[in-house]
């Protein structure tokens, strides 16, 4: 049949194999933007799910399904969206739970970007924000107003590591769905659902896909909750594309080996750090130091996680000193969660949009940095900063 085609025809409807029967031993890429449909039928049928299937890659796609599916699975919960990062994720689950005259209460240490959106809803769209103190549930419960429809919190906070106590939050804010960005945590060491959060999301740019090389979101939760979220990803254009996914699936497959890695590492680091004079702090919430051990101990018994912060004597100076030191062996890298260790900059990078006076207030100094750990061998890693500290 073919050879009665003129060649634009070949060409434009090409680039088909010949049909197989052996399955492909990895997931294909569906690196389509449309789906064909039989006929208006078909359509039907798809559209009003008698039928599997899918129109459209905005609205759907075989690895959006596939990734969010294990997500999902992983956190012990119904469905799962993703979209195309993890600030889309946070624009989605806002925008379909919310709308204007709304009061939100929200953890005032979150991601710089988070707060940003935050506020930037409340400025220009006629959203209340109170920042509270995600510490004491009592204080978020204290900020509730009748208006309030959401609360948001992170379950390890960015970048001073603050475990939050979910199950006493959840209990505190009554009806007020709590939302949860797991992203420092993973479902590995933390299921918020299990803790009775509405939904949780990640930035699977970090460690859900884990190798620095993919900018993604996804959303988890009960079906109804989920559903709203995706409806609105699609219609605001929040969607992730196919290669995200597809890569995101790969690098899933050894969340919980890196995660192991990264937490026993971060831990050996952790302690090593708290030894050194140059070093002011050093906050792990695996260390016997930090505010939240107990609370670690009791709700992460799993480890930590690979983030850390320090600050050191010398402050800015020193944070300047020190990165130019490590460029070469642990790079000043604004991400977080690569296989290999980075560094970075709280105040410079994350968090440069806040209120400088309230970020030092709210403990991100100047001399603070972040340390991401990977799993690259921890002996290095402790070498390479003992070197780069003794400079200062
Ligand atoms: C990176 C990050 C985000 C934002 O995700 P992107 O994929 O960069 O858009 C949100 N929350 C936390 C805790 C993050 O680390």
């Amino acid at each position: 049949m073919d050879e009665e085609l003129f060649d634009e025809s070949v060409c434009a409807r090409g680039g088909w194999g010949d049909d197989f029967t052996t399955r492909p031993s990895n997931p294909p890429i569906y690196q389509t933007t449309a789906f064909d449909l039989h006929g208006v039928e078909q359509l039907e049928a798809v559209v009003s799910g008698s039928e599997r299937g899918y129109i459209y890659t905005r609205d759907g796609n075989p690895n959006h399904s596939a990734f969010a599916q294990d997500v999902a699975k992983l956190e012990h919960t119904d469905a799962g969206a993703v979209c195309a990062s993890g600030m889309a994720a946070v624009s989605a689950i806002l925008l379909s739970h919310l709308k204007s005259g709304d009061h939100v209460v929200a953890a005032r240490v979150l991601y710089g970007r988070t707060s940003q959106q935050l506020e930037e809803l409340a400025k220009r769209f006629g959203i209340e924000v109170t920042f509270e103190d995600s510490r004491s549930p009592d204080a978020m419960r204290s900020a509730m107003r009748d208006n309030t429809k959401l609360c948001l919190v992170e379950s390890i906070s960015n970048p001073l590591m603050e475990v939050v106590d979910l199950p006493a939050l959840v209990d505190a804010m009554g009806d007020v769905p709590v939302v949860v960005d797991n992203t420092f945590a993973t479902p590995c060491l933390f299921r918020p659902m299990e803790h009775g959060a509405k939904l949780v999301f990640h930035s699977a740019s970090k460690y859900l896909n884990g190798h620095g090389d993919v900018m993604l979101g996804v959303v988890a939760g009960e079906r109804s909750a989920v559903t709203r979220v995706r409806r609105v990803a699609s219609l605001y254009g929040l969607n992730a594309n196919p290669f995200e996914c597809w890569l995101a699936s790969r690098g899933l497959r050894t969340l919980p080996l890196r995660i192991e890695r990264a937490s026993s590492n971060a831990l050996r680091v952790a302690e090593f750090l708290e030894g050194h004079a140059a070093i002011s702090r050093v906050i792990y919430p695996g260390l016997s130091s930090h505010q939240n051990f107990e609370l670690a101990r009791r709700l992460l018994p799993n480890g930590c996680g690979g983030m850390l912060s320090f600050e050191l004597h010398s402050e800015e100076a020193g944070v300047r000193t020190l990165l130019r030191e490590l460029a070469e062996s642990i790079p000043f890298s604004p991400t977080l969660a690569d296989v290999r260790t980075t560094i970075s900059w709280p105040a410079g990078t994350s968090h440069k949009f806040m209120d400088p006076a309230d970020r030092r207030a709210w403990g991100i100094s100047d001399g603070l940095v972040r340390l991401s750990v990977g799993i690259d061998a921890v002996q290095d890693v402790i070498s390479e900063l003992d070197r780069a500290i003794k400079q200062l």
